[in-house]
């Protein structure tokens, strides 16, 4: 054996043995779990042993859906999430090109505002930012990246002004310095210019906070990172060859439209698999927008916005032949739903490949499915589909939710409980980085149904409340599903791989109120321990 570990609470979400307190380890797999007793036994004068001191362990988290590359360029960007006015952002963004001592000419990148949070609720316009200077151009994204704002500065150096055409799927305007959706592109198009090694170091400066946080393996949507996906692959593919990926990777492969997914199916990238770090996963499809910019497509107008029903990115026929695509090439198809139009289009298109080819049994799913109405919530489940939920997104949502789209259907929406209760694959994740990819206040979230001040009381719509036991396995076996990899991932158990979080507390007993104060403690992956709280520094 190369490494035992005894004496510790081991969560194991395998319903046959769930309990166990030594796990042994040999060459990156579980060879063994049981007792102390039997454990130790297998040790022989290689093995390192070591004394878990009744701590917990759980399978490594999976965050089903996260942005990886793009967290790690954020790394780089001016943190704009705290700002509470249009003047704070203007503020800390001088402070950011002095600090960073930023040449005229170059790019500053601003991220995560959300103009909820400003005591007057209106986006910054091109105006404000022209404030900030005028020699650089400044792009500033909103915190769910659908919508972006830019200087004048910006605009002219991407050459865009009043005569340039609209885009198809997004909207943009000259004058607010406002882009959304599709429309973005026009300047996401001279950010995304970066070579593999630049690449490469985004995706090792987040993978080195991911294993700080006890994640173990990511699904990551990367592609609209890059002028050229196969350069995002590229990248990784190299890192995993060169055993320097720390984190296993899936992707989850963006598509814009029926064009680019026949290209992508054209290069025959299935069924990748770099040492079981790199995988390429299922098509990724964007149907609509976010809750908090308005842009998800919903049935009926915004509540508080009478005048808009959201945007839907693709039309029913054409996300329905962008399914039947992908499916019959044999692709899981992951959607991006947040309204409950974009849900209705996207069930429409997975009914009609579940009816008329249905000996494709593909893993099939919708990303975040919000706002959805009961009925939409059977027949996700009648028609077999995963669910990619974000519980930590209630922590803001929560508090717009029934504002943007009335109680009625505020009470099915964000209805992960009885999707569970149901038996759907519920995967958890965290959209990083439109929120932090801590698992604990994502499981804090989904446990309570509360924000991480406590409120309210009682719960947003408690009865959807699941349990810890729930969300961890959400967050483990659920997650490894998807990626039809729940025999090798997500338990602890003979034969897994050796991915493992070491908690700080026995989050299965805390009061719901403490998980926020439950820290990683260890993080092993394939055997290795990776992150070690007590003696990094
Ligand atoms: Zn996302």
């Amino acid at each position: 054996m190369d490494l035992i570990l005894y004496n510790g609470n081991f969560v194991t979400m395998d319903e046959k043995f769930p309990k166990a307190s030594a796990v042994a380890i040999k060459k990156g797999k579980i060879a063994a779990v049981g007792y102390d007793s039997d454990i130790l036994k297998l040790a022989d004068e290689k093995t390192e042993i070591m004394d878990m001191q009744s701590k917990t362990i759980v399978p490594g988290f999976n965050d089903s859906h996260l942005h990886n590359i793009k967290y790690g360029i954020f790394t780089n960007c001016c943190d704009l999430s705290q700002c509470t006015s249009v003047k704070e952002i203007i503020d800390v963004t001088r402070q950011f090109i002095d600090e960073k001592d930023i040449a005229p000419g170059d790019w500053v990148i601003g991220r995560g505002w959300n103009q909820d949070k400003f005591d007057v609720k209106v986006f910054p316009k091109r105006e404000d930012l022209d404030l900030i200077s005028r020699v650089h151009p400044i792009v500033m994204f909103r915190c769910c990246s659908h919508l972006l704002v830019v200087n004048s500065k910006a605009l002219k150096v991407l050459g865009i002004n009043e005569w340039t055409p609209q885009v198809e799927g997004g909207f943009f305007d000259v004058n607010s310095g406002l882009f959304r959706e599709a429309a973005k592109d026009l300047v996401q198009v001279s950010l995304r210019s970066y070579d593999v090694p630049s690449l490469k170091n985004f995706i090792k400066k987040a993978c080195e906070d991911l294993i700080k946080q006890g994640i173990t393996s990511i699904q990551t949507d990367d592609f609209n990172m890059s002028n050229d996906y196969k350069r995002i692959i590229q990248a990784y593919k190299e890192l995993a060859e060169e055993g320097n990926l720390p984190v296993r990777v899936t992707q989850q492969c963006l598509v814009g439209n029926q064009k680019e997914l026949e290209e992508f199916i054209q290069n025959d990238y299935k069924g990748l698999n770099i040492k079981d770090f790199y995988r390429i996963g299922p098509i990724k499809i964007l149907a609509d927008g976010s809750l908090g910019a308005r842009s998800a497509a919903m049935r009926k107008p915004y509540l508080d916005a009478s005048y808009t029903t959201g945007i839907l990115i693709h039309n029913e026929y054409e996300l329905k032949k962008m399914i039947e695509t992908a499916h019959n090439a044999g692709y899981c198809v992951a959607i991006h739903c947040i309204g409950d139009k974009a849900v209705e289009i996207a069930l429409e298109g997975f009914e009609y490949v579940r009816n008329h080819f249905p000996d494709l049994s593909l893993r099939h799913g919708i990303v975040h499915c919000q706002i959805t109405d009961e009925e939409q919530l059977n027949r996700i489940r009648d028609l077999d589909l995963i669910v990619y939920a974000q519980p930590i997104f209630l922590n803001y949502d929560l508090h717009i939710v029934e504002k943007r789209v009335g109680k009625k259907l505020a009470s099915t929406s964000y209805n992960f409980g009885k999707l569970i209760k149901d038996g759907v694959h519920v995967l958890f994740g965290t959209d990083s980085p439109v929120e932090k990819f801590d698992p604990m206040p994502n499981i804090y979230c989904a446990v309570t149904r509360k924000d991480t001040n406590g409120h309210p009381e009682e719960g947003f719509y408690p009865e959807q409340c699941v349990t810890v036991y729930e969300s961890v396995r959400s967050y483990t076996y659920e997650s490894a599903y998807c990626t039809y990899e729940e025999n090798v991932k997500g338990k602890i158990k003979q034969g897994y791989f050796a991915d493992m979080t070491v908690l700080s507390h026995d989050i299965f007993k805390t009061s719901p109120q403490s998980l926020l104060d439950v820290k990683v403690e260890m993080t092993i992956v394939d055997g290795i321990i990776r992150y070690n709280a007590n003696s990094n520094s």
